[in-house]
């Protein structure tokens, strides 16, 4: 039996797959799994359109906060990964696999998703106008090293001490 990155990333918690796990096991007997897209047709969620700079400024303004709010669920989803991650094991790496392949995903997503916020303020600049980002969760303006131990273990506790 294999574990395998559900479609939603678990992003959805109430989809019939993964059940808002992120995983599912590819024993799992429901047809539509079969039939996941091939991985060259996977492409990242875009929210900028083609005519971009056919658009107002109001227009590319109001393209930001759904940025912000799908790099704020992915960072929440992140760190929901990173909590469930036994650090204190020396097998974690292997024994949790699936969920250090889905921290990477979803840091790829949010680091495609920054760039597109860039060309936002590229665009908006342009026309004077100064925009500052604030984003919802810890995570969302951070770069992860998803395979630096050292590097998770840190916002782990950066985020536990911002809770209390
Ligand atoms: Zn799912």
């Amino acid at each position: 039996m294999t574990v395998q990155i559900c479609s939603c990333e678990g992003l959805d918690p109430k989809c019939k797959k993964c059940f808002g796990s992120g995983y599912m096991n590819t024993e799992f007997p429901e047809k539509s799994i079969k039939a996941t897209p091939k991985k060259a047709n996977v492409k990242h969620e875009s929210f900028l359109p083609d005519d971009l700079h056919a658009l107002s400024k109001k227009e590319v303004e109001n393209i930001v906060p759904k940025i912000m709010d799908s790099l704020d669920v992915k960072s929440k989803k992140q760190m929901q990964l990173l909590h469930s991650i036994p650090f204190n094991t020396t097998t974690f790496r292997r024994d949790f696999k699936a969920k250090f392949e889905l921290l990477q995903k979803i840091e790829d997503e949010k680091q495609a998703l920054r760039k597109e916020l860039d060309v936002i303020a590229a665009a908006l600049s342009t026309s004077k106008y100064s925009i500052e980002f604030n984003f919802g969760h810890f995570l969302s303006d951070k770069v992860i090293d998803v395979t630096s131990n050292r590097e998770l273990k840190t916002l782990l506790r950066a985020y536990k001490k911002l809770k209390k």
